[in-house]
């Protein structure tokens, strides 16, 4: 069974990884537009933005 990854960047907004293939849609389709996949699965929340923050940080300490 696959399932959307809810993955929120900083810069780029909301996307959701196909958990089958792998590829970015901006909206949680009910079937993967790539692989078809039926994403009957729970949805899983990825705050990639956390990440984006400390690599903000380190470029802040570097300049
Ligand atoms: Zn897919």
């Amino acid at each position: 069974m696959a399932y959307w990854t809810e993955e929120e960047h900083l810069f780029s907004g909301t996307k959701y990884v196909c958990s089958n293939c792998g590829c970015e849609t901006d909206r949680p389709y009910s079937s993967c537009p790539e692989c078809g996949a039926d994403m009957s699965g729970r949805q899983k929340y990825d705050p990639k933005f956390v990440d984006e923050c400390e690599i903000l940080d380190i470029l802040d300490g570097g300049w």
